[in-house]
């Protein structure tokens, strides 16, 4: 069996793992110089600079084991959650998330109840919510909704708008009006269908977990691209090499790529949704619909402060904070977030050193990924002054664009992913892997690809 693999993000270089480790025969074609895709670590001077994902969520366990698989336990760390404070911006002013939120949901009251995030009204709408669990069980919708609506049903508008909009915007980039939770929440939905009260809920799952809400790698998300790569033959992995076009022959499938045309009995298509959606289309025109998906661009900009810089400034403790978006497309862009990278983890920073990234995000982003790195660092440094208080020169700083790279997973995503599936049964021997179908975040695409072998693989050894 021979098998390409189109694109070698972390969805794509997990699926060449699984196929060396089986031992079949493969290519991995990757457009660009580099494998990782959005994953990418800059190491200097002592500071470890995630250029786009930082870590992956604790519970969600594909990462993890795919780590310990890799050699890699020793390197595992977790997020320093003693000093796990998320701020909100409000009217200008960084002002602390209540202990105890778990997203939107708290687990504890009196943080909450002496919190000035909130209004009197939103306190108590957040009270009420648990006396009314019966109600919002009998009251769970038939359908898909958004994530807004799903807020607003269990703690009202002004928790929607406050601490919902932005820590989801944070992961994801686009508005909580839009967004399927379904797709985006499985587990707060699966919460209120059994319980009703996601506030009851989350109490029982916060008892029971006192694990670390995220986990990275001391070197940085580069080192489990990197191992899992120094696992392939060499000759399997083609960079600077991007496939234009995926055709029928006979039984098997032919890859053009710029290197030249060559027949491959699969082919897992791992690129990101807009690329996917042209390669499919002369296949299979009914696929086009259901690809076609909103992306929210990303921009990260890093700024490393050395320990003599680092002496004048003064960071809150916390991991960071998130600023709610205004989704007017004319509106100033402004910063979607910033991360107290030192403080969330250890074996960022040398001793005494400190390191921000701040992004944009959401309707900003587009305008601003034609900007010149200096002018992103100046609107950077302008609008974390503004809440920091004045910042010295960084010693350096990384700027990385991601343009259209997180998909939008629309209310009525994951029918629309049934359709899709439905559509790709006419097309043996092909799947699509990548952050634009069951989730965005690595464990989802680690467990994604490596299971697209298994079910390519296993019925092919079982039907020799
Ligand atoms: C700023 C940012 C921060 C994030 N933070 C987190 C986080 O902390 N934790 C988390 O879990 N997730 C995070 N995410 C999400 C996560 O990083 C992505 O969903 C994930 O990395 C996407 O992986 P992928 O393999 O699907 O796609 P990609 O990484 O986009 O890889 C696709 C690859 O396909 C290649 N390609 C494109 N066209 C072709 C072609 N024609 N031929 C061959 N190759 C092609 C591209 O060059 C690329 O290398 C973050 C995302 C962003 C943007």
């Amino acid at each position: 069996m021979k098998v390409a693999v189109i694109g070698g993000g972390i969805a794509g270089v997990s699926a060449a793992y699984e196929l060396a480790r089986a031992g079949v025969d493969f290519t991995l074609y990757e457009a660009s110089h580099r494998l990782g895709g959005i994953i990418e670590t800059v190491r200097r001077d002592g500071f470890v600079i995630e250029c786009g994902p930082d870590s992956w969520v604790t519970e969600k366990p594909w990462a993890r084991e795919l780590a310990v698989e890799l050699g890699l336990e020793s390197e595992i760390i977790p997020s320093n959650d003693q000093q796990r404070r998320t701020y909100i911006v409000q009217s200008g002013e960084m002002v602390a998330m209540p202990d105890g939120m778990r997203m939107m949901v708290p687990t504890q009251w009196e943080p909450l109840l002496s919190s000035p995030l909130f209004s009197a009204e939103a306190k108590r709408d957040y009270l009420r919510e648990p006396d009314q669990a019966d109600e919002l069980k009998a009251a769970v919708p038939e359908s898909d909704e958004s994530v807004a609506s799903f807020v607003r049903r269990h703690f009202g508008d002004e928790v929607a708008a406050t601490i919902a909009a932005p820590l989801l915007s944070g992961v994801f980039g686009g508005s909580v009006e839009r967004l399927s939770v379904r797709a985006v929440m499985p587990a707060f939905v699966k919460m209120e269908r059994e319980q009703g009260s996601l506030i009851q809920a989350m109490r029982k799952v916060a008892q029971e977990s006192s694990a670390a809400v995220f986990t990275t790698l001391k070197s940085g998300l580069g080192t489990l691209v990197d191992c899992m790569v120094a696992t392939l033959p060499a000759a399997s992995v083609r960079l600077g090499d991007a496939v234009a076009g995926i055709a029928r022959s006979g039984k098997n499938w032919q890859i053009s790529a710029s290197s030249g045309a060559t027949e491959f009995d699969a082919v897992l298509v791992a690129t990101p949704a807009d690329v996917t959606r042209g390669l499919l289309a002369p296949l299979d025109a009914g696929c086009d619909e259901l690809l076609a998906m909103e992306a929210s661009s990303a921009i990260v900009v890093a700024l490393a402060f050395a320990p003599e810089a680092a002496a004048t400034l003064r960071i809150p403790h916390g991991f960071g904070f998130l600023v709610p978006q205004s989704f007017e497309r004319e509106a100033e862009p402004q910063l979607l977030a910033c991360t107290f990278v030192d403080q969330k983890f250890a074996h960022r920073a040398p001793r005494d050193g400190v390191l921000l990234r701040a992004f944009f995000g959401g309707e900003a982003a587009p305008r601003l990924l034609d900007s010149p790195d200096d002018g992103l660092v100046e609107l950077a440094r302008q609008q974390l002054s503004a809440l920091l208080g004045s910042l010295p020169e960084a010693s350096f700083s990384v700027v990385r664009r991601w343009p259209r790279s997180l998909p939008q997973y629309a209310v009525g995503h994951l029918e629309r992913m049934a359709r899709l599936e439905e559509r790709l049964r006419g097309l043996p021997g092909l799947k699509l892997i990548g952050n634009a179908y069951y989730g965005v975040g690595l464990p989802d695409l680690i467990r994604q690809g490596r299971a697209a072998v298994r079910g390519l693989v296993f019925p092919s050894l079982l039907s020799r």
